[in-house]
């Protein structure tokens, strides 16, 4: 779908898409594909104080500014200044919603560890609540490359296997570009993601294929220039903490 927007267009812009889609050289989940090295981060810090310009989504208090899908009251566990996933309340929303962004977000996987591969510390950070940054224990647990911790969904494995052992805090700093469409619907430019995890820089503006989704590799579809930001119920009770957002636009 990338390939068939920018086929039209000459030149530069078709270079570009042909580099966007060599590098997607693997199937959806492949197992072959090859797991990243694991490089050790610093060890995990107090709480990152947001800049003077962030919007704060969480604060460790309460659950104000998210929502459950359908716009009611969140039901995730707020205590001890953070909040914990609520098993089968569904995923959360910000009531607030956002394009351009830089997103700081700091989350804790539990322990001890149980479950394996994707059932073990599973959630997820959604821009615009459809491009996943994958929440998961990689911490000594194997999965498919492009569905482990700090992996863009089903799309690119992170650089490196930058995870600190479960029940300890981690975290995540995005800077999330999102796509553009024409008039027609047609795509401009996909989405982008940099991504650091503790610290540790996992993605390099890499361009994302299209919507996250499982098994599958969907095209873009036209959406609005802003939406909410989720975090996923994925049945497991991973804690975050300290979500902050400075918007780019
Ligand atoms: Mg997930």
């Amino acid at each position: 779908m990338i390939r068939k927007a920018f086929l039209p267009v000459a030149g530069v812009l078709c270079a570009l898409a042909f580099m966007g889609f060599a590098q997607q050289q693997w199937s959806v989940h492949d197992p072959e594909r090859p797991m990243p090295p694991v490089v050790t981060p610093g060890p995990a810090g107090p709480p990152v104080a947001p800049p003077g310009d962030a919007i704060v989504l969480f604060d460790g208090k309460d659950l104000a500014h998210w929502t459950d899908a359908k716009g009611q009251p969140a039901r995730w566990r707020v205590a001890d200044g953070h909040m914990e996933v609520v098993a089968k309340t569904g995923s959360i929303r910000t009531v607030k919603v956002f394009g351009d962004c830089q997103l700081h977000v700091e989350w804790m996987a539990p322990a001890p560890p149980k479950g394996e591969s994707q059932a073990r510390g599973n959630s997820g950070v959604f821009l615009m609540d459809i491009y996943e940054v994958q929440v998961l224990d990689c911490f000594e647990n194997k999965t498919y490359a492009d569905g482990m911790t700090a992996s863009l969904y089903g799309q690119f494995p992170p650089a490196v296997n930058a995870c600190r052992p479960p029940g300890e805090w981690q975290a995540f700093d995005i800077v999330f570009r999102r796509p553009r469409f024409d008039e027609q619907g047609g795509l401009v430019s996909p989405a982008r993601m940099t991504v650091f995890h503790n610290g540790v820089l996992v993605h390099d503006c890499r361009e994302l294929t299209g919507p996250t989704a499982h098994k599958a590799r969907p095209p873009y579809k036209s959406h609005a220039d802003k939406l909410p930001i989720s975090l996923q119920d994925h049945g497991d009770p991973v804690r975050f903490r300290n979500i902050w957002v400075r918007e780019l636009e």
